[in-house]
């Protein structure tokens, strides 16, 4: 490859991975929207819709880069609280947390959702802490650095894991699956959305021609960093498709594993739940 990543040795694909994201961090959000025409949005918005998550639910997502998935976890909670106070206030309820659902701090305090994002670059997280100063969101949401390898938490701390287009940068992603069953609370949900295999011939030819031509291209023109850009597509050709990381899933220790093809599978959406 272009890094030669086939030769190097795990630490040096670790530091050259980081330099990647070291360098596009500050153009990584108008990148993003740049070469999937915005589409990343809704394979984001998939996730959420999937995971569904209410209110008091704890959060940890990995590779969080910029924030993305964490901004809209504490949009989707603050819609399901709305639409539970509407619910209430219908039945003639004064609403009281208590009342529209169980498992909420005694008192009938509002829930702690929480959603910390980890990642392994504080480049991507410095521009996440920006956006979330510029948004106004000053509680609920923390920024840690650490390797989704050896995650900087205790076992059984969250409800919920989520990984976006991160896994297939991790070296070792046996290791990383495994840290995630390990900080997840028994019955919590797994779930990862990432490039994968395109299941029609067609739309695979037009998608190799996009990545392999037009995608390095619009990283030397926006941000001036043709070989990351060529990095990223590269990384995603290397990545096992959708069945294969399930096996992965199911080999860590995860049960009920399935997933969904978005955009005919040109991104997959695998779940699956610590027990
Ligand atoms: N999840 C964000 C999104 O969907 O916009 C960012 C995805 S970005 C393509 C990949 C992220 O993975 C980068 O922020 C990078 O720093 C991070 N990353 C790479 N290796 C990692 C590791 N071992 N542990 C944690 N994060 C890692």
């Amino acid at each position: 490859t272009h890094f030669g990543f086939e030769t190097v040795s795990e630490a040096e694909k670790a530091s050259k991975v980081y330099k990647v994201f070291e360098n596009v961090a500050q153009k990584y959000d108008v990148m993003n929207d740049a070469m999937s025409l915005g589409i990343h949005r809704l394979w984001k918005d998939a996730l959420l819709h999937v995971m569904h998550p209410q209110p008091g639910a704890r959060l940890l997502d990995v590779a969080g880069g910029t924030g993305d998935i964490a901004f809209r976890f504490l949009d989707y909670i603050r819609s399901q609280q709305e639409k539970q106070q509407r619910r209430a206030m219908s039945l003639g309820q004064t609403p009281s947390w208590r009342d529209i659902s169980d498992g909420y701090p005694a008192g009938g305090g509002a829930p702690e959702s929480a959603v910390v994002v980890c990642d392994i670059n504080k480049e991507m997280l410095k521009v996440g802490r920006q956006r979330a100063d510029s948004r106004g969101v000053t509680t609920g949401l923390s920024w840690v650095v650490g390797d989704a390898e050896e995650l900087p938490f205790n076992d059984d701390q969250f409800d919920l894991y989520s990984i976006a287009f991160g896994i297939r940068n991790v070296t070792r992603i046996d290791q990383a699956l495994k840290e995630a069953l390990r900080v997840l609370k028994p019955g919590g949900r797994f779930l990862c959305l990432e490039f994968s295999k395109v299941t029609n011939p067609v739309l695979e030819r037009l998608y190799d021609a996009y990545s392999f031509q037009v995608i390095p291209v619009l990283g030397e023109v926006i941000a001036g960093d043709w070989k990351s850009y060529q990095y990223l597509v590269e990384s995603i050709r290397k990545f096992p498709d959708q069945e294969e990381f399930k096996g992965l899933m199911e080999d860590a220790g995860f049960f009920c594993v399935q997933y969904f093809n978005l955009t005919g599978g040109v991104v997959a959406l695998h779940s699956g739940f610590k027990l």
